[in-house]
């Protein structure tokens, strides 16, 4: 395949995406994936300015309800992406918008593959101190997708620096989760957030929304991206 049917290519998939609901799309190529695929295609749909806004001290069975239908959404357009890539010739992995893989050798709380990473390599936004990922637009309010595959992809863009240390998100979280670390390329979740204790507080407090499984509020309080149209993994 030459370069100008690659571009073509990728413009197809933009196009798509952003037909079936995405906000943003990026092309990245990177140095580990999953299932021999290190490509990825990283997807941004927006959440409701409204269900955002509604979140105050804890959750809302809106913004549960949102949150799942988003997430499926991602993961039609996620198939949408793949389907066309293997028509082309390509293979595909689509990374599930929203699934924790509990098993030996891989972190707690975390999905097959890291769609944060992907969209901060892709040049889409930055990870904040709540370890959210921030977008160049909407802030947090987003959620992501990540589909891998062989199709040639660009190499990554710069970082962005969104996250303005102001630590709103550690005042603002109820389960003292939030450390208050700048986040950096290569540094672990664990210094930066408490994924268990996040997790044990969503259980207990917000049992009656969606048994415990979204809070919010650390995105709620964000000021990046506020005041645009619109404003997070790990069920936040
Ligand atoms: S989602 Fe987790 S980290 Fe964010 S405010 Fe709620 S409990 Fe704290
Ligand atoms: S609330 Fe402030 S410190 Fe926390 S992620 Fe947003 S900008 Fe960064």
């Amino acid at each position: 395949m030459g370069n100008s049917q690659r571009e073509q290519l990728y413009e197809r998939l933009e196009t798509l995406a952003r037909e079936l609901g995405a906000c943003d799309i990026g092309f990245v190529a990177l140095e580990e994936g999953e299932a021999g695929l290190k490509n990825a295609i990283s997807l941004v749909v927006p959440l409701s300015d409204v269900v955002v806004s509604e979140i105050d001290n804890g959750p809302t069975h809106s913004y549960f309800h949102h949150y799942r239908t988003v997430n499926a959404l991602l993961d039609h357009i996620m198939l949408r992406l793949g389907l066309l890539l293997q028509k082309e010739g390509w293979r595909y992995l689509p990374i599930a918008a929203s699934q924790s893989i509990n098993q030996p050798g891989r972190p707690p709380f975390s999905g097959r593959f890291s769609h944060k990473q992907a969209a901060v390599a892709a040049g889409l936004g930055d990870i904040g101190q709540s370890n959210l990922f921030l977008h160049r637009v909407y802030g947090p309010a987003v959620r992501l997708g990540t589909v891998l595959t062989d199709l040639p992809l660009p190499p990554p863009a710069d970082r962005l620096h969104l996250c303005t240390g102001c630590g709103a998100c550690r005042r603002a979280c109820p389960a003292g989760a939030i450390e208050g670390v700048m986040w950096q390329p290569g540094r672990a979740r664990e210094e930066l957030f408490d994924a268990a204790a996040c997790s044990a507080h969503m259980k207990k407090a917000y049992q009656h929304i969606g048994r415990g499984a979204v809070c919010g509020i650390c995105m709620r309080v964000c000021p990046v991206g506020a005041g645009t149209e619109s404003g997070g993994e790990d069920g936040r």
